[in-house]
């Protein structure tokens, strides 16, 4: 079976392949960096990372390109507010963005790229559409004429054909309610960071920037194209009408969306207040594997309602994975030859994960294969029935999973010891120095010597890094 998934634009699932080599051309809309991002945001991170990790699998090569929107509203907002030029504001998130993709285990793309790099090519193609007759201005701005492009809805499947014409917005985000030219360029107002281009003073909006970097990098038509479920509209829409208006082609074969992380019945996101960013989930102690474990075992087209007790669950399987793993490491003396059923159990179980996999991404019953094994191998190995013989297929097993879901190899930085808990015991051994205890401050600096962590007393108090 080869690897289907669900595509938006057609509303199937269906075989994929690249078009033209053994290179799937894709496209990743990236973060705002006008904060740090929370589990929701990583929740189609992770989807991204999977999506990739698949298809390698698969036996394709990527060229993956995702942006990093360094220039909006929110960051405009901000940056003015704090006093801060857009790469100094945006410098601190993006770094955030990327430590913690890092921290999650998420593979890099071939490409990140940032909007502020491209404000010349965004200011091009505005220009082509223009001639296109595809735009209008007003007040400075330059708006997209949807009116012009006749498939527009055709990705998220509306009906805008008695739509008003001429209305315009100027927000990047809106409701299908409110279809409306959308703009291409933003005049600026007084005081916010502006570019002098062809389009004129100001900045591109937010939808120009991902059809123009897409085709840059990849060409006009992409295999593929991912995003959050409300990237759909009016984002994805809009990437389509500019995209195609400008090259006559299909922008992407394929358009995949993850579904939200949920708190309560109600997307995880900034301005409901009901998000965690994975800062205030490592300050209790909670472990990157964890949080990488419950937002892959959920399959990408369903919600998933985050709670703690997730996130327990979570520990706990990642636990009895890597016991088993130990299990199996340390088995030095165990008979020879093999148990017949348990390598049955194995090759089913390995098939099993891999057609899920491939049923569009299945995560769920993909670790159904694998847990089900678990169950019988541990019997067998209690019972001495686990022969040395099936440690290979154990180990198939074991590496084809973690090749996926990369949780078995505990992190270092963060396992056992979050920086909550770092400065408190840093805390305690500064009072116990204080009360000449040199017993317990010495035991405190070889607990944390222990857990990785160096501590160095200097004039202006106490240093600790990471080993
Ligand atoms: P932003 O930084 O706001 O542009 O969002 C980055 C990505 O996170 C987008 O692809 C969104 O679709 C996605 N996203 C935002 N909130 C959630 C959520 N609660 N669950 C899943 N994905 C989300
Ligand atoms: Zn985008």
């Amino acid at each position: 079976m080869a690897l289907r998934l669900y595509n938006t634009l057609t509303q199937e699932v269906q075989p994929f392949a690249p078009l033209t080599d053994n290179t799937v051309r894709m496209y990743t809309c990236g973060p705002t960096v006008y904060d740090f991002a929370h589990i929701g945001n990583f929740r189609t991170f992770v989807f991204y990372d999977l999506l990739r990790r698949w298809l390698r699998a698969s036996g394709f090569q990527l060229d993956h390109v995702m942006n990093i929107t360094d220039v909006d509203d929110k960051i405009i907002r901000n940056a003015v507010a704090q006093n801060k030029t857009l790469d100094d504001y945006t410098a601190i998130y993006t770094k955030a963005f990327l430590d913690d993709c890092a921290t999650l285990r998420l593979e890099q793309p071939e490409r990140l790229v940032r909007a502020t790099e491209h404000i010349k090519e965004m200011a091009d193609a505005i220009h082509k559409l223009e001639e296109g007759g595809f735009t209008y201005k007003s007040d400075g701005s330059v708006y997209f004429r949807i009116a012009k492009f006749k498939d527009y809805g055709k990705l998220s499947h509306n009906d805008f054909s008695g739509m008003q014409a001429g209305a315009r917005v100027d927000v990047d985000n809106y409701d299908k309610d409110n279809a409306r030219d959308f703009a291409l360029w933003k005049a600026a107002k007084p005081g916010e960071p502006a570019w002098d281009t062809e389009a004129g003073h100001g900045r591109p909006g937010w939808h120009i920037e991902c059809s123009v970097m897409a085709i840059q990098y990849l060409g006009a038509t992409l295999d593929l194209h991912a995003g959050g479920i409300d990237l759909i509209f009016p984002h994805h829409e809009n990437e389509i009408a500019q995209a195609e208006a400008l090259t006559g082609k299909q922008f992407s074969r394929f358009w995949v969306h993850s579904e939200f992380l949920l708190v309560e019945g109600q997307k995880m996101s900034k301005s409901l207040g009901n998000f965690y960013t994975l800062r205030d989930i490592f300050a209790r102690g909670i472990t990157p594997e964890a949080v990488r474990y419950l937002l892959a075992s959920v399959p990408y087209r369903k919600a998933l309602n985050f709670t703690f007790d997730g996130l327990n669950s979570a520990r706990t399987a990642i636990e009895r994975l890597r016991n088993f793993k130990f299990r199996l490491d340390s088995a030095k003396h165990l008979p020879e030859g093999v148990n017949p059923k348990i390598e049955e159990h194995a090759t089913r179980a390995l098939a099993g994960f891999r057609a899920a996999m491939d049923d569009d991404l299945n995560t769920a019953e993909a670790l159904a294969f694998v847990f089900e094994y678990l169950r019988d191998a541990n019997t067998a190995l209690d019972g001495g029935d686990f022969l040395a013989g099936n440690l290979a297929g154990a180990n198939a097993l074991l590496n084809q999973f973690d090749s996926v879901f990369e949780v078995l190899t505990p992190s270092l930085s963060t396992d056992g010891m979050s920086e909550a808990n770092i400065e408190k015991l840093i805390a305690e051994r500064t009072s116990a120095k204080k009360a000449r205890n040199f017993t317990r401050s010495d035991e405190i600096r070889a607990q944390l010597l222990e857990a990785g962590v160096i501590i160095e007393d200097t004039k202006d108090g106490v240093r600790w890094k990471r080993k």
